[in-house]
């Protein structure tokens, strides 16, 4: 039977979905998590430089306004005060009405500067970590020497300079000054890669802010997301075992019913047998009492003889009347009689496998069904449970002396003459042909502590419903119980 092995596989499908999908939920919130600080570290990133840059537009603007003229108090012109003050300004150049710049790259921009009147950026080659910009002005024209090492507030950074896996960098025209390395050796596996682009607030320095974060497989957080595959294993493992202890209580519950339902066919079987005991008593009873009315009626009356005769009588009732009592305290439950319907046959044997699967399992018997989904019959439902509820059992108990990989029990429903059969093969060792007449009679058994009454109750039970059981030796060896029931009457 199929059934326990399928419900165990959609159990652990259930399971598998419900872990792996539960599992891809954390690694996907872990995951976000992790972009939203890249996210707010790069933004921090991005405003610290911002300011920054826009400080030289400030400085430049203030130069220009100034104007060389204006040296302070010590006689040092301002321009010459300004790297003490701004780290990153590695020198001010400045050239006068009359004078030229040292180099074309500065001509060239504070030509540009003068155009686009703000200042502009001389050699913007990032990659050897400095660069220039002039702001155009009359009659005096300024230049700063900005070192990008110098230029990153560390004590503000987000992040751990040294050990931060987020790649920094300041890109420009194709050039890139790498603020921060970061970890990008994920990247060269499958993983997950954040990036942030965003030009700095100074339209004169249009650098690119751009941060890079690879994540690897082994960022993902795995001990979270085993725990949670854990906890739901042990879950469906309690559940399971729940619904295990609810069906065995079921199948308990059903066999006890099985049960009575079997005392109470059996009992009347007995109470053929028992009428044959009270037949003997009773004899005896009507025996003693007649001798003593002619003993009684002698004359003179022979009293002794007459009184050992009522004394054997009574004991005698007394007999009767223990029988009567064992039998009726034996059927002190009776069932309401079950009216003939339309029965699944298929369903019946389908319901007594499941009942006996215990009793298959411990015998290694894995029962084979053949025949069509559904098989309507007019049957008795609690006597149809227990003809085949007995023959299945019987097969499994003829098996025993079999080696266990060699019992098969293959259970046939066809349509047949007009008739349902269910055909019940096991692979035991078949019937003697001396015990063959004899298996439906009533109290016939070769089993050890077999009572012989469970095939004569099957054959009365079915002749009741209008059908039939015979017994047979298969072709293969084994034995062959088939059950013939009448079809559903107005079947479709
Ligand atoms: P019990 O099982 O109490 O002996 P049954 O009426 O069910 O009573 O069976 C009567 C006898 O029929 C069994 O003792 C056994 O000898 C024989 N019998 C029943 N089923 C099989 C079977 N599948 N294979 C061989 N013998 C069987």
């Amino acid at each position: 039977m199929r059934r326990p092995w399928r419900l165990s596989v959609w159990w652990l499908v259930g399971g598998v979905v419900v872990a792996l999908a539960g599992a891809a939920a954390i690694a996907r919130q872990s995951l976000e998590q992790q972009r939203a600080l890249f996210e707010t570290d790069a933004r921090i990133v991005h405003r610290l430089l911002s300011q920054q840059v826009v400080q030289h537009d400030a400085i430049l603007a203030t130069l220009a306004l100034l104007q060389p003229d204006s040296a302070g108090p010590s006689g040092t012109p301002p321009e010459q005060r300004l790297p003490a003050l701004y780290p990153q300004i590695l020198a001010v150049q400045r050239r006068d009405a009359d004078q030229a710049w040292p180099d074309a790259a500065l001509t060239d921009a504070e030509a540009a500067s003068r155009t686009a009147r703000r200042a502009a950026l001389a050699v913007p080659d990032l990659q050897s970590g400095r660069y220039r910009m002039v702001l155009a002005a009359t009659p005096t024209s300024y230049a700063l020497t900005i070192d990008l090492r110098t230029m990153v507030p560390w004590p503000e950074w987000p992040m751990q300079r040294e050990s931060s896996p987020v790649r920094v960098s300041l890109v420009h025209a194709g050039s890139e000054h790498v603020i921060q390395a970061g970890d990008l050796s994920p990247g060269t596996r499958p993983g997950w890669r954040f990036e942030f682009h965003k030009v700095v607030a100074a339209e004169s320095q249009p650098f690119d802010v751009v941060a890079v974060r690879h994540l690897g497989w082994g960022h993902l957080p795995w001990s979270r997301m085993l725990a949670w595959v854990l906890a739901v294993a042990l879950v469906l493992a309690a559940l399971r075992h729940l619904q295990r202890q609810r069906s065995e209580r079921r199948r308990a519950e059903e066999l006890l019913r099985l049960g009575q339902v079997g005392r109470l066919n059996t009992l009347g079987e007995l109470a053929a047998g028992m009428a044959h005991e009270l037949n003997q008593p009773l004899t005896a009873v009507l025996a003693n009492t007649q001798a003593a009315q002619r003993l009684l009626a002698d004359d003179p009356p022979d009293m002794d003889t007459a009184r050992s005769a009522m004394t054997q009588a009574v004991e005698q009732a007394r007999r009767a009347a223990d029988v009567v009592g064992r039998l009726r305290r034996a059927v002190e439950r009776p069932d309401a009689t079950q009216q003939s319907q339309a029965m699944d046959l298929v369903e019946a044997v389908r319901r007594a496998l499941y009942l006996l699967e215990p009793e298959s399992q411990r015998r290694g018997v894995s029962p084979q069904l053949e025949g069509p989904p559904r098989l309507l019959v007019q049957a008795d439902p609690v006597a149809l449970d227990q003809i085949v509820h007995n023959l299945i059992l019987n097969a499994l108990q003829a098996m025993e002396p079999v080696d266990a990989s060699k019992r098969h029990l293959l259970l046939t429903m066809t349509v047949q003459g007009g008739q349902a059969q269910l055909a019940v093969a096991d692979s035991g060792p078949g019937i003697a042909l001396d015990v063959l007449p004899r298996l439906f009679e009533p109290f016939f058994s070769t089993r050890e502590g077999g009572l012989g009454l469970g095939l004569s109750l099957c054959e009365s039970l079915a002749q009741g419903m209008g059908g039939s059981i015979t017994a047979a030796n298969g072709t293969t060896g084994g034995a062959v119980f088939q059950l013939r029931l009448p079809l559903k009457e107005d079947r479709a």
